[in-house]
């Protein structure tokens, strides 16, 4: 068992939820969806900067999982899919936050998350502390509706899928067939999931729409309690290793009972530090035959429902056959699955750094990994009107983007100082500086962001030295 200790204080550089989300907006990492018209409740954009840090995740998390391993395939399905899918994953019944309504400010919050939630007549007061009398619990399905096709009817709608899961377990098959993998073997997916939370908050760590990085890890069942194990500390390892957080802002929460989906056997979620507190990251469940299973299930195993609809449902058999025992067999899954946007959260509250510089004045810093900055070198000129200094770092600039290996810019538009602080603040991890003196002798200054450093490089040297900084 996995220790759920979640007292004590100990943490590292967590900073307050308004700086972060400030810095995004200014900077150009994440808005508000459709801002200027007031926005839309639990949605948001990314940015210039924010397009990048995001897909340097994603690009991290699938070079690990799907180039540097032997046991994997990837997948991108549609995000909608028949109908009957969410049926027999047991969405449809299940898949249902409590929710209770305030009779005094009329708000809607979720039951189990009360504290989290703030009073519309008074947001410092919790629900139910104006004096509102609350309602009971009951259930609100999270799922999206929308209409396809022409015709409005009650066989015409479909969801909004609310994991990318059930993508993979529905081409379980199709992946077997075309690739002629053995268990255990894994897919790996990225892509948007929808849930219609009661009360998205906290930025983009509970959103309506959000991006989900899932593998669907499948297996014998005699298996699947040690890869489960193995895929806890694989996991864990990545967000330390890979994506550099910081070991003490991580913990991992073995989650009881009666928290867990209805689909799992047993789930340990990795909790990071955010500055709303201790809260899930990615879970990792076993979920054993259920969802394959319930989607192979033949007509006569379904009863009334299955005989009203017929032949909509699946009867695709999502077996495996087992060559050494001669038998097919549902095998087993262990299922890692990570929010892309939660990561993204961490990534920038844990490099987030203020220090105090020597003359006094504060230096915003974001130490993250050089494979996650958005920018990973900057080109600014000393003099800007000095137009040989000016062609010789837009040349450089262009030189060391060219190949795609890394996204450079160039920037003349304040002092070299302010210049610095500019990059600082996004997590840019080199400034190269053009001078005079590099006119001369073709040598430029490298600049690093940690340590603030300055080397000087030969402009012929330059890339070589800059990709391997950045371990590119
Ligand atoms: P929570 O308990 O916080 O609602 P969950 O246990 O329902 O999360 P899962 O169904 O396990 O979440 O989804 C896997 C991952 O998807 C989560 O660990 C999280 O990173 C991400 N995720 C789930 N719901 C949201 C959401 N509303 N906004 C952003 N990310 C989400």
């Amino acid at each position: 068992m996995i220790s759920s200790d979640f007292q004590g204080d100990s943490f590292g550089n967590v900073t307050d939820m308004d700086t972060i989300v400030s810095l995004c907006k200014r900077r150009g990492f994440i808005f508000q969806s459709s801002e200027i018209y007031g926005g839309i409740q639990g949605v948001f954009d990314y940015g210039p900067l924010g397009v990048e840090l995001k897909n340097n995740l994603k690009q991290l998390w699938w070079s690990r999982n799907v180039y540097r391993r032997d046991d994997m395939e990837g997948l991108d399905a549609a995000i909608l899919m028949n109908r009957w899918v969410w049926k027999y994953s047991g969405h449809e019944d299940t898949f249902v936050d409590p929710m209770v309504d305030c009779k005094k400010c009329k708000g809607r919050f979720r039951a189990d998350k009360l504290s989290e939630s703030q009073c519309l007549l008074n947001p410092k007061l919790h629900p139910g502390e104006c004096g509102g009398e609350l309602t009971e619990p009951r259930n609100f399905n999270m799922m999206f509706k929308t209409q396809v096709g022409p015709v409005a009817d009650e066989d015409s709608f479909a969801y909004l899928r609310p994991e990318t899961a059930q993508g993979i377990f529905v081409n379980f098959k199709n992946v077997l067939d075309s690739t002629n993998r053995k268990l255990p073997f894994g897919v790996a997916q990225i892509g948007k999931s929808f849930r219609n939370e009661i009360t998205p908050r906290n930025f983009i760590f509970r959103v309506r729409e959000f991006e989900q990085m899932e593998i669907e890890y499948f297996c014998r069942p005699e298996e699947a309690e040690a890869l489960f194990e193995s895929w806890v500390q694989e996991r864990l390892d990545f967000w330390v290793n890979e994506v550099g957080l910081k070991r003490e802002n991580l913990k991992l929460y073995e989650v009881p009972d009666n928290e867990r989906a209805h689909y799992s056997r047993r789930t340990v979620d990795i909790f990071y530090h955010y500055p709303i507190g201790w809260e899930e990251l990615e879970g990792i469940a076993n979920r054993t035959d259920f969802d394959l299973g319930s989607h192979s299930r033949q007509q006569d195993q379904l009863g009334l429902t299955a005989q009203v609809i017929k032949n909509e449902h699946s009867t695709e058999k999502l077996t495996y056959f087992d060559h050494t025992t001669n038998r097919h067999i549902v095998p087993w899954v262990i299922e890692p699955s990570a929010g892309v946007d939660r990561g993204v959260l961490a990534v920038l509250c844990d490099a987030y750094d203020e220090e105090e510089l020597e003359n006094g004045e504060k230096r915003v810093v974001l130490r993250m990994k050089p494979q996650l900055a958005p920018i990973k070198v900057a080109v600014l000129p000393l003099k800007k009107n000095a137009p040989e200094i000016v062609a010789m770092a837009k040349a450089i600039k262009d030189d060391l983007q060219r190949g795609g290996r890394m996204r450079a810019v160039y920037d003349d538009t304040a002092a070299i100082g302010k210049l610095y602080r500019r990059q600082d603040e996004v997590g840019t991890p080199f400034c190269v500086t053009v001078d005079f003196k590099s006119l001369e002798d073709r040598t430029v200054t490298v600049r690093d962001r940690d340590t603030m450093l300055q080397e000087r490089v030969a402009v012929d040297d330059l890339k070589a030295y800059l990709l391997e900084k950045l371990g590119l």
